[in-house]
């Protein structure tokens, strides 16, 4: 499995060890073992790189844009075929359950099928001025090469997400995929050349030192856009760095997401919903419920009902049967969790279950459920990227609302609730680019992905996400 996996950088068309000869481990977070190793590329690979997509660029965008689609068609059934050995693959880098796994390849394959059918549906314009002097025609053409980094978390559907559209829009690409979770992104490339890709069209540079693969390339001139998927703090310093050459920019960043269950709502829809947003891929998702808001008069019982599901996990490695909580990606991560949890423990707040993480090899967190939790606490604050829920009781909408914005990122918020004017009067308020109302996955690859405030710019998927990857001209043409 994984030795059919090509370790070295693609560039080009061509798999090329690290112009330095580098390489890094790959490890199992169910471990610490290594699992292989793959090419460690550093600022030269990432110019050659760019060199390719900026060559490739003129005969790309001259495709037909069903030529496109059909290579995204062509890859998305491969994705589907596959399925179980790149969960697999998923699974033993990044450690999320191989049903979890699975389900992504799925969401990630998605994106191809969406785009492929957007490819040939880019259009245009042909109007008259207002003053009947002239007429505007509107074209609408790729930016150009692309530069793409891509998380860890969902490391197959944070890459689709990206690809298929600048493919569709008929961009060529630089990938730089997590240090965490490169095989994903290299078995992607090797399905997209096997689909028909042109050479260069496509290169993916994997490196343990990602500043110096992907300053210099957003530094260079020749890229015209950086799509980013990341932590907010990262997204800052490469939009800094993205503005020298006044690059367009798509920022997928952090998130901070409130999940509000009004007295009204129903409580075992809550519940399931509360489950989905919180344990999705071990709680390691920028849409993760992060602070849950409940109506004092449920608050109690929703907390009772979350913990008693909570604690019926099975925690354990992503490939045995059975386990619905895999490890967390390293030890930092779990480090971070553990720390926020004490912090609130420490401020009042009670453990329902779980609470502390478990010993051993593998960087595992058990789920766990906190009441109580103290207004202010870092962990209402931060990102806590794990298997932990930290429920807050509200007394009133307006301090509900009031709680749910008291925060800089507005990526998605969760409302639960039966009362239709409130669902559209709170949907309205809350400052988030994505509502999850009474549903606690509001993810899909037909639908405007992206947060306000500081979880990002942009949107990825949806109508709008191939424009991202389109500048738009027009000419202006005397009257005939
Ligand atoms: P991260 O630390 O910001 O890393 C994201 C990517 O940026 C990785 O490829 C990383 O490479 C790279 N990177 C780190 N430092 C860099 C630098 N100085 N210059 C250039 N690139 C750099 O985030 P993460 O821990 O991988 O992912 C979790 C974060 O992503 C969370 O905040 C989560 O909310 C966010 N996220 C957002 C969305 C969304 O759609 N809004 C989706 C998924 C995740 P290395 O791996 O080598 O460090």
């Amino acid at each position: 499995m994984l030795a059919a996996v090509p370790g070295e950088l693609f560039i080009a068309g061509r798999w090329l060890p690290a112009a330095a000869g580098a390489r890094f481990p790959v490890l199992d977070p169910a471990t610490g073992e290594t699992l292989c190793e793959v090419a460690d590329g550093g600022r030269e690979d990432a110019l050659d790189a760019l060199t390719a997509a900026h060559e490739a660029q003129p005969a790309w965008q001259a495709t037909a844009p069903r030529e496109r689609g059909e290579i995204l068609r062509r890859a998305y059934q491969l994705l589907v075929d596959r399925t179980d050995e790149l969960a697999l693959l998923m699974t033993l880098e990044m450690g999320k359950p191989l049903a979890e796994a699975a389900g992504e390849i799925a969401y990630a394959a998605e994106f191809f099928r969406w785009f492929a059918e957007e490819a040939v549906r880019i259009d245009g314009g042909y109007a008259t001025a207002p003053d009947g002097a002239s007429r505007f025609l509107v074209l609408r053409q790729p930016v150009g090469p692309c530069v793409l980094v891509t998380p860890w978390n969902f490391p197959m559907a944070m890459g689709t997400r990206k690809i298929g559209p600048a493919i569709a829009a008929g961009c060529t690409m630089v990938l730089k995929p997590a240090e965490q979770t490169p095989l994903c992104a290299l078995a992607l490339a090797d399905i997209l050349a096997e689909a028909g890709l042109p050479d260069g069209v496509l290169n993916v540079v994997t490196t343990s030192r990602p500043g110096e693969v992907v300053e210099p390339m957003l530094r260079d001139g020749r890229a015209r856009k950086l799509s980013f998927t990341g932590s907010t703090q990262v997204g800052r310093l490469l939009l800094a760095q993205a503005a020298e050459k006044v690059l367009r920019t798509s920022m997928e960043l952090g998130g901070n997401a409130p999940f509000l269950v009004f007295d009204d709502a129903d409580l075992d829809a809550a519940v399931d919903g509360a489950m989905a947003a919180k344990m999705r891929n071990i709680g390691e998702a920028c849409t993760a419920a992060n602070r849950f808001l409940v109506q004092r008069g449920v608050a109690d019982e929703f907390a009772r009902r979350l913990a008693e599901r909570m604690a019926a996990l099975t925690m354990g490695r992503g490939t045995e049967p059975g386990v619905t909580v895999g490890p967390l990606i390293d030890a930092d991560g779990r480090d971070k969790v553990t720390e926020l949890v004490a912090e609130a423990v420490a401020g009042g707040a009670r453990v329902l279950t779980g609470g502390a993480p478990v010993d051993g090899p593998g960087t595992f967190y058990p789920a766990t459920v906190l009441t109580g939790v103290p207004a202010g606490a870092r962990i209402g604050r931060e990102e806590i990227f794990g298997p932990v829920a930290a429920i807050s009781a509200f007394d009133t909408e307006d301090e509900a609302v009031a709680a749910a914005n008291d925060t800089e990122y507005g990526l998605v918020s969760y409302v639960y609730t039966r009362d239709l004017a409130r669902s559209l009067r709170v949907a309205e308020r809350l400052e988030a680019g994505m509502i999850g109302l009474n549903k606690g996955v509001v993810s899909n690859p037909a639908a405007p992905f992206g947060g306000v405030k500081q979880s990002g710019l942009g949107r990825e998927g949806g109508r709008v996400g191939i424009d991202e990857f389109l500048e738009t001209k027009y000419v202006a043409i005397p009257t005939p």
